[in-house]
């Protein structure tokens, strides 16, 4: 582990010391911490694990999109318009940038306690001197005042750390992560607040993508039986990669198309996934939402277009120790 104490001269710590990444690509006090976080290419890839799934996620659309550029774009191009392949490779790029970001980014993790104790109580109860329940009351308008809504804020035993209400200790990820969503399996990635928008931008890219393909391949082969005076038959005899990713757009767009269509329900709402599940584990009467403004466009633009957070894994800068 670099020392960052001679680095940056004494009494100074840069935010590299407790994320320096060792050989094994784990940031140092992660790697001591049992996080599993792991970093590639110098800190502009993060991941949750070694399973990189996202890399077949990648596949899954690059495949297709190469077979498109190769087969059916050059058609089009020709005996179409220039302007429908260029609208398509926009779109991909766009899914491509949202893969990256939201499965290569950090999605909030929230800094652990590195100053643990390590009194005899602590090493047998790790946590054990404050993990008192604690909530916070807040005033929300929506609801009778007879009846407040009371935002739990938890203590991590993993983390050590007092985690914010909307912030929730992933297993997976071994780390709490602020405004959670859910554990993506195929990103390999939480969805958090540092992410989330990629995440629905993602979804929404692959579903156009999808639309967008299989429109302009069931056109290539419709074109080519007008032009042919053909059966359909032949006609897709004629265009049989054309007609092949216009099914698979169809299969590949309805899972993301449905998943758009949540994510717009639930940020309507003012909630995320988890919120939404806890909330049907009891009755319509006792249901909150707390962060609901009570108006759709403005629940979305607060998810979507609140000033990104920054990272606490990955600050730029560097911080000076103070002595307390
Ligand atoms: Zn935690
Ligand atoms: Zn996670």
């Amino acid at each position: 582990m670099p020392n960052s104490t001679d680095e940056h001269g004494p009494g100074q710590r840069g935010v590299e010391q407790y994320f320096a990444v060792d050989s094994s690509n784990r940031p140092q006090e992660y790697n001591s911490l049992r996080s599993a976080t792991i970093v590639y290419l110098q800190k502009y890839v993060q991941s949750s694990g070694k399973k990189l799934y996202a890399i077949l996620v990648f596949a899954a659309i690059s495949v297709p999109a190469g077979l498109f550029f190769g087969f059916t774009a050059p058609w089009i191009w020709n005996n179409i318009s220039y302007f429908l392949p260029i609208i398509f490779a926009y779109v991909l790029l766009l899914c491509v940038i949202s893969l990256y970001r939201s499965a290569g980014s950090d999605p909030g993790v929230l800094p652990r306690n590195i100053h643990i104790e390590t009194s005899e109580s602590e090493k047998k109860d790790p946590g054990s001197s404050n993990v008192a329940p604690l909530s916070v009351t807040v005033n929300c308008r929506q609801y009778d005042e007879d009846r407040p809504v009371y935002l739990p804020i938890n203590y991590c035993t993993v983390c050590r750390i007092w985690r914010p209400a909307r912030a929730i200790h992933c297993r997976e990820c071994d780390s709490c992560i602020d405004f959670m969503d859910h554990h993506c399996v195929w990103l390999n990635n939480c969805i958090g607040v540092r992410n989330y928008r990629y995440f629905f931008c993602l979804i929404l890219s692959l579903s156009f993508l999808g639309y967008l393909m299989t429109s302009l391949c069931f056109l290539h082969v419709f074109i080519l039986k007008r032009q042919k005076s053909s059966t359909t038959i032949a006609a897709i005899r004629l265009a049989p990669v054309s007609f092949a990713l216009a099914v698979y757009g169809i299969v590949g767009s309805i899972y993301p198309t449905a998943l758009s269509l949540y994510h717009i329900f639930l940020m309507s709402r003012g909630e995320n996934t988890i919120e939404f599940l806890r909330s049907q584990r009891v009755t319509k009467l006792e249901r909150r939402r707390p962060y609901d403004t009570r108006n759709i466009q403005r629940n979305i633009l607060y998810v979507l277009c609140a000033p990104k957070r920054i990272s606490y894994t990955r600050s730029p800068g560097i911080v000076e120790a103070r002595e307390c």
